[in-house]
Order: structure tokens, then sequence, then C-alpha cells
């Protein structure tokens, strides 16, 4: 079956509960006041034209002091993880972001949509793919619309990629290569303990599967895969590094890497008549495109911007995102438990 990653999404049986108006800005919670949400995503709801923040939930009450003043929110916007809850009052919000550590999206994305909100929840969707499935049933009875932090299918270079796989522009797609990584440097962090979801596939390994997906444009049949420890005691309840291979149908395969001990941030598909490349392919900015025959370079956006106003756009006037809902983080998900199978089993082949 083809992938409809990078494609356009509608969300089925989604009930288009916010009226559209072209003065209408949906409001958003931010659950959790991390690196992510501090650095990246609160900043980009001040560039947003279809969202903005209207709520924090910190369990920091020295956080909330300073979000109020950066940000010129209200007390009546501030909640923490008990009274989460009560957000069910709160009409000023519509989505909730959750963006903590990914043992905890499950409970959030399911309180919220108890709440009656909408979600987005950051990558990996959950601790496994029954647990992402678990989120989607209950996005499903409620009908409301779960999305994933897919930053990347905003991004041009990406965009730009999909479109020439789509279109075989240096022929037949033949495989793919990539890998992203990073060194984990704090050894106390949630990063590197295993009941908290942590580990380098979970975190980064994850652009990996979804390039591979979205330029292949198909589903992968099959993964085996291996782990590597070079410091076993940092890396005692996490991988450090795992190297996968996805089988695709059509004898296609991608040769992956993900690390949290060395730098690692590039995408590589060849075909028959060319290849196309970027490096640094995952990050914020600065990203690098070229193929066998030019180097293809488009201005810096706002990733997280965009991506929140694509997901409010969809939500306010039902224009297709960009494939971020919550369906494609399942199949991710599927993927990920297939690999720490294989892991597991000494490299064996697992079937998808
Ligand atoms: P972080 O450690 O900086 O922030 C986590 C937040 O959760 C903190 O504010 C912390 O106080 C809070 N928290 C609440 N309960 C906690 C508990 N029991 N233990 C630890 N922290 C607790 O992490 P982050 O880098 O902001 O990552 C948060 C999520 O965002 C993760 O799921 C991560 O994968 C995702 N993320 C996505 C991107 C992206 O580009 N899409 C980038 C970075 C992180």
């Amino acid at each position: 079956m083809a992938s409809s990653i990078g494609l356009i999404s509608l969300t089925p049986g989604l009930g288009h509960t916010i009226t559209s108006s072209k003065n209408k800005k949906l409001g958003i919670a931010l659950v959790g006041l991390g690196n992510y949400a501090s650095r990246q995503l609160a900043p980009a709801l001040l560039e947003t034209k279809m969202c903005s923040l209207k709520a924090i939930v910190t369990g920091t009450p020295s956080k909330a002091i300073e979000w109020k003043k950066t940000y010129g929110l209200k007390d009546h916007q501030i909640y923490n993880y008990e009274n989460f809850d009560t957000i069910a009052n709160n009409d000023e919000i519509d989505i909730v972001y959750v963006v903590l550590p990914n043992n905890m999206h499950k409970e959030f994305t399911l309180r919220a949509f108890k709440a009656g909100k909408h979600v987005i929840c950051e990558k990996p969707m959950a601790m496994n793919a029954q647990e992402a499935q678990q989120m989607i049933s209950a996005a499903e009875q409620v009908k409301l619309g779960l999305f994933i932090g897919y930053r990347l299918h905003y991004e041009p270079h990406h965009r730009e990629i999909i479109k020439l796989c789509q279109e075989e522009a240096f022929g037949k797609i033949k495989f793919f290569e990539g890998g992203f990584g990073f060194r984990a440097g704090n050894p106390n962090q949630w990063r590197l303990k295993k009941a908290y979801g942590g580990g380098a596939l979970m975190d980064v390994g994850i652009y990996v599967i979804q390039a591979a997906r979205y330029t292949l444009g198909h589903e992968p049949i099959a993964v085996t895969a291996r782990e590597y420890k070079t410091d076993p005691v940092k890396f005692k309840e996490v991988d450090e590094v795992i190297t996968w291979q996805m089988e695709f149908p059509e004898g296609l395969v991608a040769n992956c890497t993900t690390s949290f001990s060395a730098s690692t941030n590039h995408m590589f598909v060849a075909s028959e008549k060319g290849f196309i490349r970027l490096s640094p392919a995952y990050t914020y900015g600065g990203l690098g495109g070229y193929t066998r025959k030019y180097d293809f370079d488009f201005p810096q956006v706002n990733q997280q911007a965009l991506h929140m106003d694509g997901i409010s756009d969809h939500l306010l006037n039902g224009t297709p995102h960009l494939n971020v809902g919550g369906d494609e983080g399942v199949r991710d998900m599927k993927i990920i438990d297939a690999i720490f199978k294989s892991v597991a089993m000494d490299g064996k082949r697992i079937v998808i």
C-alpha cells in the first residue's frame, strides 16, 4: 500500500465544532514548559496567524510568574498538572499541546479529550503502538482532532524532496539512507530513562523513519535492527546507537542510524539517474539540500509556527493538513515496536 505520508489529510469523523471565522484565532494551551515549549513553541506562537497562546500547564510556580510576564498571561490562564482538567471550563482554549516526557503523552492526551479539547501531541506519540492506538480511539470517540508534532512536514526542503520523489524526478527510487543523532550530555535527564520512553530511537530515530516513509512513498513490510553501546553505564537503560534496515515493497530498502552519543543529521535518496541529499536534514533551520544536478536552498521558515497554523487552519476551515495526524504517529510507533523487538532478538527479521 502506498504511504499517505507527505500528502495532505482530512480528519475522518472530525466534529468541526469550531465556527470558521476570518478573525478567529484558536487558543492553545502548552502542557509542560521544558526546552521545546519555551524555546521553540511559545516564541512561534507569537508569529502564528491562526492560533495563539492562551494557557500554560506547569508544575513549577516560578515558571508561571516568568511566563505571565513574557506572554501577558492572566491568572486564570495558568494551570498545574492537578487542576489541568478544569481547562474544560475555559472556552479560550481549543487545542492542548502536550510537550511532556514521552511516558506522559497518553495520559494528558486522554485528559485533554475528556476536557473537550483538540490535541497536538509531541513525537514520539506514545510509549508504543498499543498506547498510540488507544489515543486514536479516544479521539474518534469524542470526535476531536489528534495531531503529532511532525514539524518537518511544513518545512520547504522536505516539501521539495517529497515532491521530487513523488514525481520520480531522477528516475525510479532504489534506496534510502538516513541518520539522526546527537550527544545527550546530562546523564540525569529523562531521555536516558527507560520508564520515560527515553533512548535515541524514540527521540530522534523517529525522524529517519518518517523521512524514509515519505521519500520512498510506501510503508515498510519488515525490519531488522541492532543496538550498539560504547558507554554501557550512561546508556544502561536506553539505546545509545541503533542501526536498522527497513524493507519496503518492490525491493526498496532504507538503511538508518540513530545515536545519543554522536552527531549525524542527513537523508539520502538514491534513484536510477541521480540522488537527493539533505544535510542537515532535521534541524529547526539551516537545512541544505542538493541533488546530482543542482543545490536547493529555501529561506528559513518558522517550522513550529507553520505546523501549528496548518493544524489550526484545518480545524477552523477544514483545509487539509500536511499529514501530521495521529494515524501517522501510530504507523511510526508500530515500526519502533518492531525495531525494539528485532534488537531484543539479536537482529531477527520482524515482519510488520
Ligand atoms: P524537557 O525535559 O525540556 O521538558 C519536559 C517538561 O516536562 C519540563 O517542563 C518538565 O518540568 C515537565 N515534566 C512534568 N512532569 C515531569 C516528570 N515527571 N519528569 C520530567 N519532566 C516532567 O523536554 P523537551 O525537550 O521539551 O521534550 C518534551 C517533548 O517534546 C518530548 O516528547 C520530546 O520528544 C518533544 N520534542 C519535540 C521536538 C520537535 O522538534 N518536535 C523537539 C524537542 C522535544
